[in-house]
């Protein structure tokens, strides 16, 4: 079973098409050696299966393969078919309309209910899903049963994969170390009072002493890593709009885990009156007056924490001597709505990420990623030493847009860092390094002087991350910890104390 294409059109006709009747029949005829079949391999393409023609119109029908598919041999047909029609009989060809089009997809399995725009139905038959699409010209045109095609095929390949979820492929381990810790940290540093739950779900309130340890882990970063390599601050947004998630192809389908964004209808005090008085009588916030108060969302709360940077290069051609062009952020929060079950500060939806991002032409991307992997080997072996290993996994980009393949190693992809919790045998990722090639330059149209390809990368570190990985290897007493890291830490601040 091959991918297939039926599709049923009429061209309708400004008059009755008649009189050009042969000459259609024969442009049709040749066409399939010629005009449906140009670019496709040898024997391959598009095939008129049925021609009629009536008062009003030309009525085809077409089957293909995947290299012709119908609806552009249709497409294919519209001009040689208007310039027959008017040059020689002054008849127009007033619109195509779509009357039937079937596409059989091979897959093992079917995919269960689906709602997908222009999709009729999809049905399941003997290894194939056949799908009846309502599209018109414009749909064609637009590309629409291609963006149709690609979406179920990537589902297919999904299920196909049966749940085996990401990659994973271990590129450099510490080997076993030994620990001196075996518990579960959150609640024991519930139990120091270094941090206690927020009011939010997945939200955590650190106190003076885990706040300390967080700014160890920024100086670690700042010494080790931003000052030897050259990285500049910088503040980016921490509110995401459509329009970036657009470009950083995370509208494909982060959706179940975003923090949306809504802005009041109107700032108008005596529209939102009634909201405060209601508050006042009764204690009770009214949220069901807010949500109709509320528009819809405009984006949401920072996820992954650099799309929200390249709109600052969006549109602009930058000198070839500014790169590698490194700059971070730690301005502020990222946020997640996270599984329900019970997470300590390793799973939160409210988080703290150092964010690294390097732009450059593909040797440079390359070459920093190395220099990058080194500078966090040195760290986590020699100031933390941690039992740490590094794995070549599908790349984020890729996992966020719901896709599970796995890149050619050392070129685009990314790598986890895991340490292993001795607490549950399990290994957390405490931070990842990304080479994204050309998806962030060419997404929101970034240029190089000499108009090389541009490609960029990013690391995120994740403060709740290291902190879980020291805690759960080493524990919570600074004696049990390495004395280069106590050595920046210094000495803790006393924490608040409560009678
Ligand atoms: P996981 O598989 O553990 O959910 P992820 O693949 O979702 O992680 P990324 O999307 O790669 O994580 O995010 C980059 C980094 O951000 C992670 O390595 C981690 O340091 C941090 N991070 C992501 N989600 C969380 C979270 N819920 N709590 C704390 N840190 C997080
Ligand atoms: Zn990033
Ligand atoms: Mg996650």
């Amino acid at each position: 079973m091959e991918l297939e294409f039926k599709i049923t059109g009429i061209f309708r006709t400004s008059a009755d098409p008649g009189p050009a009747r042969e000459a259609i029949l024969t442009l049709l005829k040749d066409a399939r050696s010629t005009i449906l079949s140009k670019g496709a391999p040898e024997g391959k393409g598009a095939r008129i299966t049925s021609v009629d023609v009536d008062t009003n119109g030309i009525a085809i029908n077409i089957t293909s393969d995947r290299y012709v598919r119908a609806h552009d041999a249709i497409l294919r047909l519209r001009k040689p078919l208007a310039g027959l029609l008017g040059k020689e009989h002054r008849i127009g060809i007033r619109g195509i309309d779509i009357t039937q089009y079937l596409v059989t997809i091979p897959s093992e399995q079917p995919l269960g209910e689906l709602k997908i725009p222009y999709v009729n139905s999809m049905e399941y038959t003997q290894g194939a899903l056949v799908l009846s699409l309502d599209v018109g010209l414009s749909e064609i045109e637009k590309r629409i049963p291609d963006r149709i095609i690609s979406l179920i095929e990537d589902k297919v390949t999904a299920s196909s994969y049966g749940g085996k979820g990401e990659h994973w492929d271990l590129l450099w381990s510490s080997g076993k170390k030994a620990h001196q810790f075996n518990k579960d940290p959150t609640p024991e540093l519930v139990k120091l009072g270094w941090i206690k739950r927020g009011a939010s779900r997945g939200q955590w309130i650190h106190g003076p002493q885990s706040t300390a340890i967080f700014r160890a882990f920024e100086h670690i970063v700042i010494e080790e890593i931003i000052k030897p390599l050259g990285y500049r601050e910088m503040i980016f947004p921490k509110l995401v709009t459509w329009d970036v998630w657009k470009r950083s192809g995370h509208a494909k389908g982060v959706y179940p885990e975003i923090y949306y964004v809504c802005p009041p209808k109107t700032r108008d005090p005596e529209f939102w009156e009634e909201v405060a008085d209601y508050y006042k009588v009764t204690l009770e916030v009214p949220i069901d007056k807010i949500a109709s108060k509320i528009d819809k969302p405009i984006g949401g709360l920072c996820y992954a924490q650099c799309p929200p940077f390249w709109p600052f290069l969006q549109g602009e051609t930058l000198p070839d001597d500014g790169f590698p062009l490194l700059v971070f952020d730690r301005s502020g929060t990222s946020h997640r709505y996270e599984s329900g079950g019970i997470h300590g500060m390793e799973r939160v939806d409210e988080f703290h990420r150092i964010e690294l991002v390097f732009m450059g032409t593909q040797e440079q991307v390359l070459a920093h990623s190395e220099e990058m992997q080194k500078k966090y080997m040195h760290i986590f072996n020699d100031i933390l030493d941690l039992e740490w290993r590094m794995a070549w996994v599908t790349p984020w980009f890729m996992a966020q847009e719901g896709l599970t393949g796995l890149a050619d190693k050392g070129s685009v992809g990314t790598i986890d860092y895991e340490a292993v919790m001795p607490y549950k045998d399990e290994w957390l990722e405490f931070q990842n390094l990304s080479v994204n090639g050309d998806k962030y330059p060419k997404g929101f149209n970034v240029k190089s002087q000499s108009n090389q390809e541009l490609w960029s990368g990013c690391s995120g570190i994740g403060l709740e991350r290291w902190a879980s990985a020291l805690y759960a290897q080493k524990g919570p007493d600074p004696d049990n910890w390495p004395d280069a890291f106590n050595k920046i830490v210094g000495e803790l601040p006393e924490g608040i104390r409560f009678l």
